[in-house]
């Protein structure tokens, strides 16, 4: 078990994480980027990318790389397969970093870029048809489907709002909810019924997701009221059924939203002094990895004045919480 003393501690190594890591070098702040896989977080979910501004075409893992090289050239002391166990506020105010082989890193500031895991269906073929079919993300993957026949799983008011969008692109959208009736608000669900693209189908569960050389063709409803099963052809499947913000790492009351994401003010600061978020796990309109930069560069530049007043006396004012929109998982 060691301690190590640092000016800020940055949790997870996605796009936010390693961005906040490569201008916290460029500030010359101390500063370690403790991730506990490989550097990249959900780019190394995503086969390509086609809509981060700059790059046309860019191969998920490719992305990744030079996030982390170009990180580390300016001084981010990048961690892989360092697991963070929980952060602790300490009685002077500044934090414990936990590890979970016991060491410890402290610091007057630390930045959550934790992200957040899509919840699966934990179903034959899911993930075997991963990036070739099945999706979790309408806005990345969406174009990809122009003119196909295309299924939407969920509920809620991100599964509706979605399949909505989804027919910008597809020819027909199949919204396949287990229960019969929706969750979604009712403005959302009167979208879904007006849309002459959209059929739902009601009281349905997905088995089991199927294809042909390497990308999906069909899945194997069941109809949970009537068991009767059948093949619903489709090349898309477009999984809604709720996302998890990596959160639980964080000790005592912190703000969030409903769906338990971290409530941050303009500063990305959120309710606890000197803990700051970023990204995925942050309550905000959209999830991409344009946004997690961009929160990732406000975070990183906030704690150098954080810290920089902090020194000099007292920290400035925090800002008022802002009022965030509802989480889309
Ligand atoms: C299938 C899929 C496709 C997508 N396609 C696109 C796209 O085409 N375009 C686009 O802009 N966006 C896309 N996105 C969204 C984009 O990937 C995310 O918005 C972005 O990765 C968020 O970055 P982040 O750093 O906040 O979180 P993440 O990328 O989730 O990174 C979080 C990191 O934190 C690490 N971590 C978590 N807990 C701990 C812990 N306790 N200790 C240490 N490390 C920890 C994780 O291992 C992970 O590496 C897609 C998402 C998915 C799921």
């Amino acid at each position: 078990m060691a301690t190590h003393e640092l000016e800020v501690v940055i949790i997870g190594a996605g796009p936010a994480g390693l961005c906040a890591g490569m201008y916290a070098g460029r500030s010359m702040l101390k500063n370690v980027v403790l991730e506990q896989g490989l550097p990249g977080g959900e780019l190394l979910n995503t086969e390509v990318i086609e809509d981060y501004i700059g790059f046309e075409h860019v191969l998920g893992y490719e992305l990744a790389d030079k996030f982390n090289a170009h990180a580390i050239k300016f001084a981010a002391d990048v961690r892989t397969y360092h697991r963070v166990e929980r952060v602790r506020r300490t009685a002077d105010g500044t934090f414990e970093t936990v590890m979970e082989n016991g060491d410890i890193f402290a610091s007057p500031a630390v930045i959550v870029t934790a992200g957040g895991t899509p919840i699966k269906l934990e179903i034959p073929g899911e993930i075997e048809y991963a990036g070739k079919g099945v999706s979790y993300c309408a806005i990345c993957d969406g174009a990809f489907f122009k003119q196909h026949t295309i299924m939407v799983v969920g509920g809620g008011d991100a599964a509706c709002e979605e399949a909505d969008f989804l027919t910008r692109y597809a020819a027909k959208v199949y919204l396949v909810h287990r229960r019969d009736a929706f969750r979604a608000s009712k403005i959302v669900q009167q979208r879904v019924f007006n849309n002459p693209k959209i059929e739902v189908i009601w009281d349905t569960v997905v088995d089991e997701i199927a294809g042909a050389e390497g990308l999906m063709t069909h899945a194997k409803i069941r109809n949970l009221k009537s068991g009767e099963r059948r093949d619903l052809q489709a090349t898309g499947l477009f999984i809604f059924v709720g996302f998890r913000p990596n959160t639980g790492i964080i000790e005592g009351h912190i703000e969030h939203d409903a769906s338990g994401y971290l409530i941050t003010d303009a500063n990305m600061e959120t309710s606890i002094r000197g803990l700051f978020a970023a990204g995925d796990v942050r309550a905000q309109l959209t999830r991409q990895v344009t946004t997690a930069v961009g929160d990732a560069t406000t975070a990183a530049i906030a704690v150098e004045k954080y810290l920089t007043a902090r020194k000099n006396g007292a920290p400035p004012p925090q800002p008022q919480p802002m009022l965030t929109a509802r989480g889309t998982g």
